[in-house]
């Protein structure tokens, strides 16, 4: 024990002889992962990263990234993962609002993120694990004495974009980290025996601290996959117990013809979260593989609050119930009372792993949480009799895409400066693969310029700004948004309109 309280508890349960990573080049014990990180967080404190600084990281998929995750909690770090998609634009926001001490990106990308550190040191990890950073591990001791932390000190910073503006963020405590794992393994049944396949990627909430920290905790082991790739998740299946994925990878499994009851016979549990399930996709998956898909529901701020039952019914369509230390409430946005079972609210969460706020924005802050300590969601949902949950809509207009989330906010700003633009709306239209198309509805007025915006004019102009996954799949041009009596964009009548765009 180091005191290092996500530290302490997310090794606790591994063997030190026993498989902890598998990737296609190597295997790491729980052994490796100590005396690794422990060489990596010498690293960090060589390059003066103290308890407390931020280390952001916008690396490719690979075991060293998690083992400097480990690192970063080991220092007593707070680690800030980057979506490997965003562009110099927005790492330069990123950077100017988190201060970090210590930027690791990719090789090919030094140059371009030395430009936007500011004071901020910049090391280099590849896909390989290769770069400045680990040659600079490679001489360092294998032991590190952990820095202790306690339940309030940060161990990470993730951003989440909000509607109104900026990205946000959202603060994650030890306590935060740790509980929510360790509920997470009890009530999945996490135990040293299962091997999970971690096909999703690492910068987020799911495939950090779901997939990873719930692995690690139960001394449990992953086969680590740089993406998701559907035959390699069915080749991979016949040695695992588990899977964890985003809908996508669900519809994508469906079509490939390599699911089959033999391929999934060793596998115990298929969970789903990040975004809807389908209930078409919950019951296609159930005739396939006998297996039905368990679906939870969470977020960048609060971890996860709810997941169906392990040993009862997993009903299609819903969320299941509120996790054991999480309290769960539905409100009337407008009075704050709760809405009686069956009728629409906003989703509200209490509990130890609720985030302790936005990075430096206590106006945010406060916006967030109500006075008796309540986080609002955003969400709307509503709860059956039998007390199941389900999400109904997003109170903001949220795009869920391939279970990446974009606020149209921020894709609207970059089309809205383009010349011959008047406004735009940028919507979510069902889309088979990714769950939800980003499409851009763009006014040009009845103008001459008018005519000679072109879509692929639009896309060209806005690529080098915006990460690829926010990027409108499709723009069709109007010479007017459609408005309510309030003067605001109707957004439901343009998602209406274009429902079948990409059926
Ligand atoms: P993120 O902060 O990226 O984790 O995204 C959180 C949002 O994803 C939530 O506020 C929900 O709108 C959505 N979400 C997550 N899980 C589910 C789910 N199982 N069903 C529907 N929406 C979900």
């Amino acid at each position: 024990m180091t005191g290092n309280l996500l530290f302490d508890r997310l090794l606790a349960a591994g063997r030190p002889s026993g498989l902890a990573i598998e990737t296609d080049t190597r295997r790491y014990a729980y052994a490796d992962l100590d005396r690794e990180s422990a060489r990596l967080a010498n690293a960090l404190v060589g390059l003066g990263v103290r308890p407390g600084d931020r280390v952001a990281v916008q690396v490719e998929k690979s075991a060293v990234n998690l083992l400097l995750y480990l690192a970063a909690v080991r220092a007593g770090a707070v680690y800030l993962p980057l979506n490997t998609a965003y562009t110099l634009a927005e790492l330069a926001y990123f950077i100017g609002d988190a201060e970090p001490a210590l930027i690791v990106g990719d090789p090919v990308a030094r140059a371009g993120v030395a430009g936007v550190a500011g004071i901020a040191r910049v090391e280099t990890l590849d896909a390989a694990g290769e770069g400045s950073l680990a040659d600079l591990s490679s001489s360092q001791p294998d032991v590190f004495e952990t820095r202790p932390r306690t339940e309030d000190d940060l161990a990470a910073i993730c951003y989440t974009s909000g509607t109104t503006g900026r990205s946000k963020g959202a603060m994650l405590t030890h306590r935060a980290l740790a509980s929510n794992a360790a509920t997470l393994v009890d009530l999945w049944r996490f135990t040293p025996a299962d091997v999970l396949v971690h096909a999703l990627p690492v910068y987020h909430v799911h495939g950090l601290f779901v997939a990873t920290n719930v692995a690690l905790m139960a001394g449990a082991s992953m086969i680590l996959q740089p993406k998701f790739e559907p035959g390699a998740v069915v080749a991979a299946m016949a040695r695992a117990t588990s899977l964890m994925g985003i809908p996508t990878f669900y519809t994508r499994l469906l079509a490939h013809p390599g699911l089959t009851r033999e391929a999934v016979a060793g596998m115990r549990l298929f969970i789903s979260g990040s975004a809807p399930l389908l209930a078409q996709t919950h019951h296609d998956w159930t005739e396939r593989t006998g297996k039905p898909i368990l679906e939870r529901y969470g977020t960048t701020e609060t971890g996860m609050n709810t997941s169906n039952p392990y040993d009862r019914e997993r009903v299609a369509g819903t969320v299941g119930f509120p996790l054991p230390d999480v309290a769960l409430r539905i409100v009337d946005e407008a009075t704050g009372g709760d809405v009686p079972d069956g009728e629409i609210g906003v989703i509200e969460v209490k509990g130890p792993n609720v985030c302790a706020g936005y990075w430096r924005n206590p106006e945010k802050t406060a916006e967030a949480f109500r006075p008796d300590g309540y986080f609002i969601t955003g969400d709307l949902g509503q709860r059956d009799a039998r007390g199941y949950v389900s999400i109904v809509g997003r109170g903001k207009d949220l795009i869920i895409t391939g279970g990446l989330n974009v606020y149209p906010k921020e894709v609207e700003a970059e089309i809205d400066a383009l010349p011959g633009v008047v406004e735009s709306a940028v919507i979510g239209l069902p889309h088979a693969d990714f769950g939800e198309g980003v499409t851009a509805v763009v006014a040009v007025g009845a103008g001459s310029s008018a005519n000679q915006l072109t879509e692929s004019a639009v896309l060209e102009a806005i690529a080098p700004r915006l990460a690829r996954f926010k990027q409108p799949k499709r723009v069709l041009f109007v010479t007017d948004l459609p408005r309510n009596a309030m003067g605001k964009v109707q957004k439901a009548r343009l998602r209406e309109d274009h429902r079948d765009l990409y059926r």
